[in-house]
Formats: C-alpha cells, structure tokens, sequence
C-alpha cells in the first residue's frame, strides 16, 4: 500500500516537471523573437485582455475596439481601466480620451448599442 503511494508521488512529481517544462519553452520562444514578433504577441494578448475586461465590465470603453490609451495608463485613471462610456452618458466629453474621441469620430462608438444612449456627434473640423 505504502509502495502505491511512492509511486503516485512519483508520477505526479514527473507530470509536474513535464508541464513546468511545457510552460517554460513558450517564454523563451517568446524571449527568442525579433521586435516584430514580440510586439505581435503582446498586442494579441493585449486584445485578448480587453476584450475580456469589456465583457467582464471591467473596462467600460466606448468604442469597438476598446481603446488602448486607457489600458496603458496613459489618459487620467491609473490602473488600467476606462471608464469613457460613463463620462459620455454624464456628458463629461471633454475627459474622454483622444483615442476613443478620433474612434468616436470613425463611427466606431459603442454607446447606443449599449446603454441606449448617443453617441457625442463631434464636429470634424479637420
Ligand atoms: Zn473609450
Ligand atoms: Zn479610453
């Protein structure tokens, strides 16, 4: 009986290694790739992430694709999220961000399918 159990141990110590080794190849693949290939990567899995948290709710952007300025961090919330939807229906515009606004501008707005409101009509000017 005791032999049994050794044996389970070892078999599953061995199925630990092989699927620890099966994750480690794909990092170093990844380390293995040029420029273009990483930043291919990364931005799939980026998409991937976004589209998750905007169907999690998580990230309430307003076009489709969601935005990535938000996520980076580069617009006025810091973690990642975008919450443009929201200020649109509070009539907040002027804090959307730029990428949702020129994506806005290309019809790309998701909020009146959404929330059943409309979308801010900017003025092309250019
Ligand atoms: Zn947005
Ligand atoms: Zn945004």
């Amino acid at each position: 009986m005791k032999n049994k159990i050794i044996v389970c141990m070892v078999l599953l110590f061995l199925v630990g290694i092989s699927l620890g080794s099966s994750i480690l190849p794909q990092d170093s693949r990844f380390e293995a790739k040029n420029f273009e290939g990483k930043r291919n990567e990364i931005l799939s899995e980026m998409d991937l992430t976004l589209k998750e948290a905007t169907e999690s709710g998580k990230y309430k952007c307003c076009i489709d694709p969601p935005c990535k300025m938000c996520f980076l961090g580069n617009w006025i919330w810091d973690d990642g999220t975008c919450d443009c939807d929201t200020l649109i229906i509070e009539g907040d515009f002027d804090r959307v961000c730029p990428e949702c606004k020129s994506g806005i501008k290309e019809g790309r707005c998701l909020s009146t399918k959404t929330l059943n409101k409309t979308c801010p009509v900017i003025n092309g000017g250019n």
